[in-house]
Parts: C-alpha cells; structure tokens; sequence
C-alpha cells in the first residue's frame, strides 16, 4: 500500500515502536515528522538517516508529550498531518500503594493526556484536507490488566476509550480513529522491566522473558516493531476507511485467553 503524498507525525519516535513506525511509513512512501522530549544531534540524524534510506522528507521535532502546550506546538510546527500516531509513552512498576505520584502523573500525562492534545490540535487540519487518520498505541494493558501497573493500565485504558469517542465525533467525516493494542515487543521500555522484575520474581533473564513477560502471550513471540508498523500502515490505507473506533490486538493471542 503507498502512503505516497500522506505526511505523519509519530509522537515519542527515537526509538522502539514509534521508530519502526515512523520508518515503515517511510517505506510506503509517507512524509514523516519524528519527535521526542531531547533535541540531540542523533535524534536530528535518525530522521535524516530515514530520508535518506526512502527517499522521503523526514524532520525530527522536540516536543515533550508530558506538557499540553507542547504537544499542540508539534502539531502546529509540522503543519499538521494525514496521519497522526500517538506513542510515546512510559511505564513504572510498583504496587499502588507504594507507587510515586510524580510517576503516576508522568505516565497518565505522556501515555494519555498527549494524546488528547495532539488530537485536538491535529483533528482541525485533518478536516480542511478532507482526510485523517488517528492512531494510538495503546497496550494489551489498554484492555487487561496487570498487577503493580495501575498507572500504565489507567492510562491504556483512558486511551482506548478516547479512540471511541474521537471516532464517534468523526464518524461522518474521511476520518478514522482506531487503537492498535500490542503485547510484549522488545523495545528499550520493556527491556529497562527486565533487571526489576528479575528481582521481584528472583529470576533470570531467559525465565523472566519466557515464564513472566510471555507467559501471557502464548505465541511465545515478541512482537516486532516492523509488524506494529505494518498495521499502522494498514490502518493508514483505503481499505481500513470503514474500521474506526476500535481496537487491533498484535499480542501472540494474549487478549485471546
Ligand atoms: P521506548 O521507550 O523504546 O519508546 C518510547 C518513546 O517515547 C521514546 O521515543 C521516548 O523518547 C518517547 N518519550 C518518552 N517520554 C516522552 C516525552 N515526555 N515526550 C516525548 N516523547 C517521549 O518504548 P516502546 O516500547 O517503543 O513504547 C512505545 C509505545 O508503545 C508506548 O506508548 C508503550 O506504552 C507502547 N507499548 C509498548 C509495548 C512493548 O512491549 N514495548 C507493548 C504495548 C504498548
């Protein structure tokens, strides 16, 4: 599917997810905007890196998802956008009474509340274009649960009913907005779970990533940045025009237990 002549605008995309993302609608063709919260040199080189490789006009935009104003800013500073991919995102593991409320709100800000401000600043420019598609990542924790996450699962959560209601709100326009939910993929996020839960469970790495993180994913697979990326492109395409307001789960089967 080309995404030839579409701009996007991939919110947290220096690494993981939102780097895969960001590259494979480069790959289909699509102009894109990556951002985080840093303005280094390498962050700056990853989007020239991407233009290079594709042959698309790519730019890196610093913009943190934890302030409302900014968030709107990189919308205003891209110029808007066809697409619009909400993924940055933060995770803390603690029992929630013990969990630190700089972290809570950190998580509910970045993983939740972006995404009503890109949205909202984003939605206006979609419909003087006449076309739009928004797309959270959210989480398998956006429709379950797990223990000493609270934060992150209130936030994935507040992330698949707002994809609902935004849906709801566009439904008779050529705009779309639906939630892809992964499972676990091997990113530095859930890397950085490992040495913690290593210790709560006192375990090693292989029985961690095997008995703990896809215990729950009976694939037994990681999912891949690439495979997030695909169906973000699919969502981006013609033939998603009528799925809006829902939920695609790439999890190995978790939601399926
Ligand atoms: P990651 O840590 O590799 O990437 C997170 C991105 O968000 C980074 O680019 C980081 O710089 C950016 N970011 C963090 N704080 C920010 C801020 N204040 N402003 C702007 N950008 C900020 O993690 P990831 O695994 O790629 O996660 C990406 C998204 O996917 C998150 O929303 C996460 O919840 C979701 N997710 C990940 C998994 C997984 O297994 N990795 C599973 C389900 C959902």
């Amino acid at each position: 599917m080309s995404m030839q002549g579409k701009s996007a605008i991939v919110t947290g995309s220096n690494s993981g997810i939102g780097l895969g993302v960001a590259r494979e609608l480069a790959r289909a063709g699509a102009e894109v905007v990556l951002n985080s919260f840093t303005d280094r040199d390498e962050d700056h080189a990853l989007a020239a890196e991407i233009a290079a490789e594709f042959g698309v006009n790519a730019r890196y935009i610093a913009a943190d998802m934890s302030q409302g104003d900014q968030c709107r800013q990189l919308i205003e500073d891209a110029g808007g956008c066809d697409v619009l991919v909400n993924n940055a995102g933060i995770q803390h593991v603690a029992p929630i009474d013990e969990f630190p409320v700089e972290k809570w709100d950190a998580i509910i800000a970045i993983n939740m509340n972006s995404a009503f401000h890109t949205t909202a600043a984003a939605l206006p420019h979609m419909r003087k274009r006449g076309w739009g598609r928004v797309i959270n990542i959210a989480s398998a924790h956006g429709l379950t649960a797990s223990p000493f996450k609270s934060a992150y699962v209130a936030a994935k959560h507040g992330v698949v009913g707002m994809t609902k209601t935004v849906a709801l709100e566009t439904a008779e326009e050529p705009i779309t907005c639906n939630a892809i939910c992964p499972g676990y993929v091997l990113t530095p996020l859930v890397e950085a779970q490992i040495p913690d839960t290593m210790e709560k469970y006192n375990m090693g790495r292989d029985e961690v990533i095997k008995k703990v993180m896809l215990e729950r994913q009976p694939s037994r697979e990681f999912a891949t940045v690439e495979q997030l990326g695909g169906t973000v492109c699919f969502l981006a395409s013609d033939a998603a025009a009528q799925i809006t307001g829902t939920t695609i789960s790439v999890d190995g089967g978790w939601t399926a237990l």
